[in-house]
């Protein structure tokens, strides 16, 4: 098995109960280990759309980097990402953040995720769940700190909720 985080995140429709039905069809091949706050985001580069919510998980999977990467975008498809603007409103946004033992700069899969140490909406939930994280040399509660720029607000009394039958 192999650690894994992951940052998930919706701004349409009931976002929270996409976060959860995400996180319930992801444990179809990933072990959820740790899950963070759910946070309410505002929007990066294209700003005409809604609040995003996110959430960082920690897991563990037999998949390789790239069977997780076609897992996660069956995910996205399933749940009917609706794919218009770059940055722009969706569904379901599943994206590999770190995955142990291995990095890649393919455009396809990029590992550790290219943007994820300038987001608040990754580095905040992760900070929470992985603080000591290093990521080039600097811990993910550091970075996270001196991060500036889109709002990143605690979503007070959101917990994930399993679909029983998602266990049946
Ligand atoms: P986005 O629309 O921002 O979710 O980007 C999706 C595209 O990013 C897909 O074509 C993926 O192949 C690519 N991609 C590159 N690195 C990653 C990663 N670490 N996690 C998820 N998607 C990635």
């Amino acid at each position: 098995m192999k650690k894994i985080y992951l940052g998930l995140g919706s701004n349409l429709g009931d976002k929270k109960k996409n976060l959860d039905e995400a996180l319930g069809r992801l444990q179809k091949q990933v072990k959820l280990l740790k899950l963070s706050s759910y946070y309410r985001t505002e929007p990066v580069g294209y700003k005409d759309q809604d609040w995003f919510l996110n959430l960082v998980a920690e897991g563990a999977t037999e998949l390789s980097p790239e069977a997780l990467l076609a897992f996660c975008q069956g995910i996205e498809r399933d749940m009917k990402r609706i794919k218009t603007v770059r940055f722009g409103p969706r569904v379901i946004d599943v994206d590999i953040l770190l995955y142990e033992g291995f990095s890649s700069s393919e455009p396809e899969l990029t590992v550790p995720h290219p943007r994820m140490k300038e987001r608040a909406f990754v580095m905040a939930p992760l900070a929470e769940i992985a603080p000591n994280l290093l990521l080039d040399g600097q811990t993910a509660s550091e970075i996270a700190a001196k991060l500036r720029g889109e709002r990143v607000e605690l979503a007070e009394g959101l917990a994930y909720e399993p679909d029983q039958r998602d266990f049946a």
